[in-house]
């Protein structure tokens, strides 16, 4: 590896990133794009340089997107950049006096600034039975591959958890064929996330395409000779089984973080700039529990915008830039027909009203084209739109300016005639 470029940076700089996603590779990229020219180390657990995770509970599974398609960057990228990938690698400590990584293997590493990108952990099934095979989960791109064979014609899929991860595995099963049930704890799956509103929406949506949703109840046991063969969930039902699919949630994988002495609360604890409590250990993606300054609270986020843009920001704040990670929390997904954009926050239970501006649920067994947006005292919070691509920017507007306080009138926000724009313009008088 040389170092030729003029640098402005102290030589002996080296910046150091765990975690090999999404979040981990943004790093590098910002880094040099904002024109450090020092060492950079990234450091993955996987055998597999950075990819990307959305495609993997959807074209990955059905074989609508091929392997090289979900890295991140081209295999020559790394070296083109300067930059050392090590994959296979796993760190196992951070020793801050030393301000040094160490590996598996006993390795020291010396960093100038770290950056902690470690993702999340698959939440594993407290049930008896959940160490069968056939039993998987959905995390890495190892997953994936060990669960797309099993998606076949009339294969007896069962899917633990409505999350996005579970109804997403549960659609690319039925596309190819496999005779799928869902198992969800709440009333509805993506309750707690969407509201039962829009929560509704999703949960016909897989009935219509041929899903059996088994709704406010869990497992009790996993049964099989070696492989699982049937689940019996927690009202006795007995489902025959020859996948089992846990989508039951993500740790955040934070242990390196916590044995460091950082502060963690759900996630490690960062200012807008992602900085932790230590000045020079910066922390991004799923794991990071940032001040969001425009909803004036902390917040985590395991969706893939926020891998992707919280590192940009943490890149520029190691280089001591004035960089602040204050987007709107942003999340797509892709189900049968239907394919939507979310953008903002919204507590559980935290708007009194969901505004449609177009239909407000499947049309003739159909996805429509639709806006929803969840208010709170005429405060647009969240909006999503389903089937249609035109007003990501002005939605983004309506989000900023409703959590900056501001207002619009609900009947033309319902009005697909008026255009979003017009809603944040001033009041007419009515003097
Ligand atoms: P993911 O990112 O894996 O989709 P989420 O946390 O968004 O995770 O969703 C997980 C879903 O799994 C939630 O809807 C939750 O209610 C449900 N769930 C959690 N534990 C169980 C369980 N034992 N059986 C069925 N559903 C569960």
């Amino acid at each position: 590896m040389t170092h030729q470029h003029a640098t402005d940076q102290n030589a002996t700089d080296q910046f150091v990133i765990v975690g090999g996603g999404l979040a981990g590779a943004t790093a590098a990229q910002t880094l040099r794009e904002e024109g450090f020219a020092g060492p950079i180390l990234l450091i993955g657990a996987e055998p597999h340089r950075p990819y990307e995770r959305p495609p993997l509970s959807k074209g990955y599974l059905t074989g609508g997107a091929d392997r090289e398609s979900v890295f991140v960057h081209p295999a020559d990228w790394y070296r083109d950049h300067d930059v050392t990938l090590l994959t296979g690698v796993r760190v196992t400590a951070i020793d801050r006096s030393a301000r040094a990584v160490v590996t598996a293997d006993g390795t020291q590493l010396r960093y100038t600034k770290l950056l902690l990108a470690t993702g999340s952990t698959a939440r594993p099934l407290p049930a008896p039975g959940a160490d069968l095979e056939n039993v998987l989960t959905l995390r890495t791109m190892a997953d994936a591959d060990r669960l797309a064979p099993h998606l076949v014609p009339d294969a007896h899929v069962v899917v633990i958890g409505g999350g996005w991860i579970g109804l997403e595995v549960a659609a690319a099963a039925r596309q190819r064929g496999a005779r799928v049930t869902v198992v969800e704890t709440a009333t509805l799956p993506l309750q707690r996330v969407l509201g039962r509103e829009v929560a509704q929406f999703f949960a016909d949506l897989h009935v219509a395409n041929g899903v059996q949703l088994l709704t406010g109840r869990s497992v009790r046991e996993l049964r099989g000779n070696g492989r699982v063969e049937s689940v019996e969930l927690t009202d006795g039902t007995v489902l025959r089984a020859d996948l089992v699919v846990v989508g039951i949630g993500v740790w955040p994988t934070v242990d390196l973080a916590l044995a460091a002495g950082l502060a963690v609360r759900d996630g490690v604890m960062t200012d807008a700039s992602l900085r932790t409590s230590d000045p020079d250990i910066f922390a991004a993606g799923d794991i990071a529990e940032f001040e969001h300054p425009r909803l004036g609270r902390t917040l985590r986020v395991e969706h893939w915008a926020n891998a992707r843009d919280s590192a940009a920001v943490a890149a520029r704040a190691m280089l001591g830039q004035p960089a602040v990670h204050d987007a709107m929390p942003y999340f797509y997904t892709d189900q049968y027909d239907l394919g939507m954009e979310y953008r903002g926050h919204v507590e559980p239970g935290g708007y009194d009203q969901v505004v449609f501006r177009g239909p407000n649920g499947l049309v003739d067994g159909k996805t429509p084209e639709t806006v929803v947006f969840w208010t709170q005292q005429a405060r647009v919070l969240a909006a999503m739109n389903v089937n249609s691509w035109d007003d990501g920017p002005a939605l983004e507007r309506l989000v900023q300016a409703g959590h900056a306080g501001r207002q619009v009138d609900l009947d033309r926000l319902a009005d697909p005639t008026v255009p979003l724009d017009a809603l944040l313009d001033p009041v007419p008088d009515r003097g």
